[in-house]
């Protein structure tokens, strides 16, 4: 749970140039892997992370 927190507020920002946290997010599993599409947390940007499934 703590991993996936770290996850959730570092999440790059192509704006910001530097790792933010992802806001209003929505998560979906693509062959496995989970990624997230939200928002960046400073810019409100559209970001999304993929979060390996191991
Ligand atoms: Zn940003």
């Amino acid at each position: 749970m703590l991993y996936r927190e770290l996850l959730l507020s570092n999440v790059f920002c192509s704006q910001c140039r530097g790792a933010v946290e992802i806001v209003e997010y929505s998560g979906a599993m693509v062959k496995g892997d989970l990624i997230l599409k939200g928002k960046c947390g400073t810019c409100g940007r559209n970001v999304a992370r993929l979060v390996e499934g191991s």
